[in-house]
């Protein structure tokens, strides 16, 4: 397959000057924040925190810049989940256990799994601390913690899981109860949310309402549902003309969108939902239904709020071209918990694979013989899509917001 970025023409200008601008600065090599080595187990040359799909995949890259033995991952679940699958758990096509693999199954062989919670940063000493009370340090840091999922700013939440008509594809513990309230709904309200939040993969709320709406079709239950999508946003979709296709297929299944409303309560023992209107704040709306799909408020995971590496909005503050931490060259950020342009989604996280197109846009050089550190990324944000329409993956320039013609 022909790399992407040999043929999408607009971002290739900008990655080209991106690489001029990473040979001045291999030239001039950075002042790292390196530190004095601790006995072996607790210094690694390249310490990656979170062993989800970013993780992971720099793991396996970095084994291959400077040898497995000095790279290591703390991580502290024992499963690693494929979440895109989720979608499809939800929607009865793909069981939970087809999304989850042991940890240990895919960290990289001879890389150190160090299977910990990561609880404290502190970058002026190039070291970490775990919640085993290890400290770790290191020469350079990748940080790919992904994005916390925050139910409980949901009032009624996540209590009200424990009532069956309520589903959620964005946890491991609550995929499964959407396929629950899809197969128990008889008739009524079947609602979808979107909080009033960054989210991870975009599409996700909107895709398991078409998936529900084929079900019901399927099942003969498609006239007795009235199908609601409930979304904190303005719009359908951020692209134009995906906008458009979509309005049609929404008009076309005679599905409800209500867009500024914001699910703020659950009352799961009445079947209830409350909405705030969001451009009229503190003006709500209580919705009935008989099956609800929850897409969680979500933020940048605790441990990173409040940390030396955080923005101002607590994502981790990288230079949108190399990936490079903007006041720590030793430290990288990568993935959802960053404050990169791009979508939060695997696609984005560019996992699929060295000889695949999206891993051209996305990569981190360290270990440069003359100390130096650099990276790259590519101008684009991968929309993945599951909805009929007229491609399965667009991709969109990051910052233009068009499409790339490939
Ligand atoms: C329902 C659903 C559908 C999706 N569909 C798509 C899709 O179709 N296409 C697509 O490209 N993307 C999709 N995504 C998004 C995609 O899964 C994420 O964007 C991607 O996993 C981000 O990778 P990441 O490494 O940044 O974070 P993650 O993969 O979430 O990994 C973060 C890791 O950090 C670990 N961690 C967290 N806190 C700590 C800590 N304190 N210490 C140590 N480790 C910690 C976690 O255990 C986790 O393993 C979907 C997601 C969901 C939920």
């Amino acid at each position: 397959m022909t790399p992407l970025a040999a043929v999408v023409s607009g971002p290739r200008v900008r990655l080209f000057a991106c690489l001029l601008r990473l040979g001045c600065q291999q030239a001039k090599p950075l002042q790292l924040h390196t530190g004095a080595s601790l006995a072996a187990k607790n210094h690694y040359e390249v310490l990656v925190l979170g062993g989800g799909s970013g993780g992971i995949t720099m793991a396996a890259r970095m084994k291959r810049k400077v040898g497995a033995e000095n790279v290591a991952i703390v991580e502290p679940s024992e499963r690693h989940f494929y979440q895109p699958i989720w979608t499809l758990v939800g929607a009865g096509a793909k069981p939970l256990a087809s999304s989850g693999r042991p940890t240990a199954s895919v960290i990289p062989s001879g890389v150190e799994w160090i299977k910990a919670r990561v609880v404290d940063l502190n970058p002026d000493k190039n070291c970490i601390h775990t919640d085993n009370d290890k400290e770790i340090s290191y020469k350079y840091l990748i940080i790919a913690l992904g994005i916390q999922l925050d139910y409980e700013k949901i009032k009624g939440l996540p209590e009200g899981f424990a009532h069956p008509q309520i589903g959620s594809n964005y946890s491991v513990r609550t995929v499964e109860k959407t396929w629950k309230a899809l197969q128990d709904f008889k008739e009524g309200n079947a609602i979808f949310t979107f909080p009033n939040t960054p989210v991870k993969c975009a599409g996700a709320p909107q895709k398991i309402m078409y998936l529900s709406e084929a079900y019901f079709r399927k099942t003969g239950k498609r006239s007795k549902a009235n199908i609601i999508f409930n979304t904190s946003l303005g719009a359908i979709f951020g692209v134009k003309k995906y906008a458009d296709a979509l309005q049609e297929i929404i008009r076309e299944r005679n599905l409800t969108v209500n867009y500024k409303q914001n699910l703020i309560e659950v009352r799961a023992d009445k079947q209830e939902a409350v909405f705030e209107n969001l451009d009229k704040p503190g003006e709500t709306q209580v919705i009935s239904y008989e099956m609800l799909h929850v897409t969680p408020p979500m933020s940048p995971p605790d441990v990173l709020k409040t940390s030396p590496v955080a923005d101002a909005a607590g994502w981790v503050d990288v230079d949108k071209d190399t990936l490079q931490h903007k006041r720590y060259p030793n430290v990288f950020g990568i993935g959802d918990c960053t404050n990169l342009p791009t979508s939060k989604t695997a696609a984005a996280v560019g996992v699929t694979g060295e000889d695949q197109p999206f891993c051209g846009s996305c990569s981190i050089w360290v270990g440069a013989e003359d100390g130096s550190a650099s990276g790259w990324l590519g101008g684009m944000a991968i929309h993945p899509w599951m909805a009929p329409g007229p491609k399965s993956q667009p991709l969109i320039d990051r910052e233009q917001h068009e499409e790339l013609k490939i």
